[in-house]
């Protein structure tokens, strides 16, 4: 039986020899310890540099717009649900594309490791076992231990969108309630929540790094950038980086795809999931929406209906 890598590597080999794309985007390894960085394969000769394991984090679709010609892509579950939304939006030509689809058991989140061993300096990721050496100590993980949050609950491990599947199927999780830790952010008090939200935004350093990675974050010109009108100045503070996560996640609502690359790419651990979950789960309610779950469904916030139960949106 041959492994999943051997036959990304396969697929790529065969569409770049016979010229029905230009490019294979997907993971190579990094120059960190436990780092995957994407990469753009243009030749057969290079297929065999293509990785696949947990480190593999970034949501590949945010790089498919800027990428022109005939593009083949590996699509985790999550990826292949952003390239849905960059369909619907009209930023992608699906004749373009070819997804590679693959199951995705869910990605490491560095943060966890090394708040027990301190950097990282090496590691090997043998059967689902992560052996780490690091500055303060050596330690062997459980891949289990070390996954990202979201990947923790996702629900859409598997491709929605693809044109060759690669690997098993993953069973998907049922829970108990699909936004257990947004219903204990809304329990909070006012004042706890500001306090809260006072402390994380705190940390941000605007480096952007969670808006560079989304997806969805295509816009030429980001609001945060803008001149005139001048939503922000270019100082770093509390009250102003809340201004970006909370125009952020507005202008996600009903595209976010619950990736998690924002979280993981943040530097300072700030907490951005609390505010892009509640979002969803709004949309959720309020519209039954999930982002690019299907072509059909097209985002919540682009269409409308005269039975608009909201009566001032639609007026006579
Ligand atoms: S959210 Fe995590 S588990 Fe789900 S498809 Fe994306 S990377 Fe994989
Ligand atoms: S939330 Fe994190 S990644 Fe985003 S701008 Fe702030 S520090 Fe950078
Ligand atoms: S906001 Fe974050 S979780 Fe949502 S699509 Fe963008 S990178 Fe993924």
């Amino acid at each position: 039986m041959t492994s999943i890598i051997d036959d990304i590597r396969k697929t790529a080999r065969q569409l770049l020899t016979e010229e029905k794309v230009d490019v294979v985007i997907g993971y190579e390894k990094g120059s960190l310890p436990l780092k995957a960085t994407p990469c753009f394969v243009r030749s057969p000769q290079d297929v065999d540099k293509l990785i696949w394991d947990e480190t593999c984090e970034n949501n590949l679709a945010a790089f498919v717009v800027k990428t022109p010609g005939k593009k083949a892509i590996i699509a985790k579950g999550c990826d292949s649900r952003a390239l849905m939304v960059l369909i619907q939006e009209n930023q992608i030509v699906r004749d373009d594309l070819y997804i590679i689809g693959v199951s995705c058991q869910g990605v490491i989140d560095q943060r966890k490791i090394e708040a027990e061993t301190g950097e990282i300096i090496g590691a090997t990721i043998t059967d689902g076992k992560i052996s780490v050496q690091g500055i303060e100590c050596d330690k062997v993980f459980n891949f289990t231990e070390v996954k990202d949050i979201t990947c923790q609950t996702c629900r859409y491990p598997n491709p929605v969108l693809e044109d060759v599947h690669i690997g098993g199927s993953i069973e998907v999780l049922q829970q108990a309630t699909l936004f257990a830790d947004v219903m204990v952010m809304e329990n909070k008090s006012d004042s706890e929540r500001k306090a809260y939200f006072k402390e994380q935004m705190g940390k941000c350093i605007r480096c952007y790094a969670c808006r560079n990675v989304c997806p969805m974050c295509y816009c030429q010109e980001c609001f945060v950038d803008c001149n005139s009108p001048k939503w922000l100045t270019g100082g770093v503070d509390s009250a102003e980086n809340l201004l970006f996560q909370t125009g952020r996640a507005l202008h996600l609502a009903g595209r976010c795809v619950e990736c998690g690359a924002c979280s993981r790419a943040c530097p300072q651990g700030v907490d951005i999931r609390a505010l892009s979950r509640k979002v969803n789960k709004d949309v959720k309610e309020m519209y039954n929406h999930e982002s690019g779950l299907t072509e059909e469904v097209k985002p919540a916030l682009n269409v409308y209906s005269a039975d608009d139960p909201e009566a001032f949106l639609v007026k006579e």
